[in-house]
């Protein structure tokens, strides 16, 4: 029996880095200072750095970074915020949380991000922010959000969970927005050893407003300027993180080949050409696609994925319910026509992309896939 080939290989990263995650566990523990504090610090300059911004904010998770960022301009109830109908949960739940309405639009088949072209018409008096979704790894079309965004006075909130890493033209994820969100979730590109996530930012006093709503809003402790809520991230994940941080480079290289190689291999076997039963996932050509996801389209994808599993290769459907079709959201007046983003639940198919994949293992993911199609 080959052995399986799973969609992330945490522990094989693990082996490699051993030694400076259990120095970091050790730094924290004799410190016994385990909420914000140096470590969290250092990792928002670090991330923040890297990220081309000014500040950042370690926050709680992913989840957190929008939730918390939303609340940083602002949002209100009654407010409208603009994005995609294809994306995790937590893009549209942190929207409705504030009791804002999210205004779906629907996805760029290429790229699955948010079809820029057609955010403008769903403008309206009480759209208050765009928030588009890097998703897969690869950046929405920021130029055409950004202009539409200055013409209409709307605060952008980059979700770029995704993303770390990715760029538009030279400029990273997260520092083209108002606000950028990061999850640090251990299945992301840079992940932690639980949740975690930070918004980084350019503009103080966005930075600020964060920093002071991530901690109840007090200032000084115990006198509440502001409604906030308890966002902070663990010194532990920071520590951690850090760790893991010299790497992504190394790593995201790592996809990008790996990427490469699939292409390479499904346009040999012919899966992929123009009545191939596969479409590879497309590259806008604005920048750096850093591969978080490798998302095929593919003719019965069900049953491909339910192949792939009987020979002990992983693969995972993201999302197979787009964001406008959710159950919760139901009664709520959020319908929206989005046609590409059903489509691409349908369709689409993660395949593993991890960095410690060999090309024997891609090799066998794409051999597996031709023999199906064969059947
Ligand atoms: C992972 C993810 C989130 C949420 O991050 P958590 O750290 O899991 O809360 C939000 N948006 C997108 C697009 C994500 O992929």
């Amino acid at each position: 029996m080959t052995e399986p080939i799973p969609m992330l290989d945490l522990k094989a990263q693990y082996a490699t880095l051993r030694a400076d995650i259990q120095a970091a566990i050790e730094r924290v523990m004799e410190s016994q200072n385990f909420i914000l504090g140096p470590e969290v610090e250092a990792l928002e300059r670090e991330i923040a750095a890297y990220s081309h911004c000014r500040f950042g904010v370690g926050v709680s998770s992913g989840t957190d970074a929008l939730l918390l960022a939303l609340m940083t301009i602002g949002i209100r109830p009654g407010d409208e915020v603009i994005t995609t109908a294809y994306s995790f949960f937590a893009t549209a739940g942190s929207i409705v949380r504030l009791g804002a309405r999210p205004v779906f639009v629907d996805i760029h088949p290429d790229t699955l991000n948010i079809h820029a072209q057609a955010i403008e018409a769903r403008i309206t008096p009480r759209t208050r922010a765009i928030l588009p979704v890097h998703l897969c790894g690869q950046m929405a079309d920021m130029e055409t959000i950004l202009a539409i965004a200055q013409r209409y006075n709307l605060y952008v909130i980059e979700d770029a969970c995704q993303a770390i890493g990715a760029d538009f033209h030279g400029q990273r994820a997260g520092s083209l927005g108002h606000l950028g969100c990061f999850s640090f979730f251990p299945s992301k590109n840079l992940g932690g050893a639980g949740d975690s996530g930070m918004i980084v930012c350019n503009d103080p006093h966005l930075a600020d407003r964060a920093v002071l709503l991530r901690n109840h809003g007090h200032r000084p402790k115990y006198y509440n300027q502001a409604i906030g809520g308890n966002f902070r991230m663990d010194a532990l994940q920071a520590a951690i993180l850090r760790a893991k941080f010299p790497h992504l480079e190394t790593w995201t290289a790592a996809r990008g080949r790996n990427a490469a190689l699939y292409a390479e291999l499904f346009r040999q076997a012919g899966l992929a050409g123009e009545d191939g039963p596969i479409t590879l996932p497309r590259e806008a050509g604005w920048g750096r696609h850093i591969y978080h996801l490798y998302q095929i389209r593919a003719v019965r994808r069900d049953e491909l994925m339910a192949f792939l599993k009987s020979r002990g290769i992983a693969s995972e459907i993201y999302y197979p319910v787009p964001l406008h079709r959710q159950e919760c959201f139901a009664g709520m007046g959020f319908e929206a026509e989005c046609p590409q983003a059903e489509r691409a639940s349908r369709e689409t198919l993660a395949l593993p992309i991890y960095p410690e994949l060999t090309p024997a293992q891609i090799e066998r993911v794409v051999t597996s896939i031709q023999e199906f199609y064969r059947l």
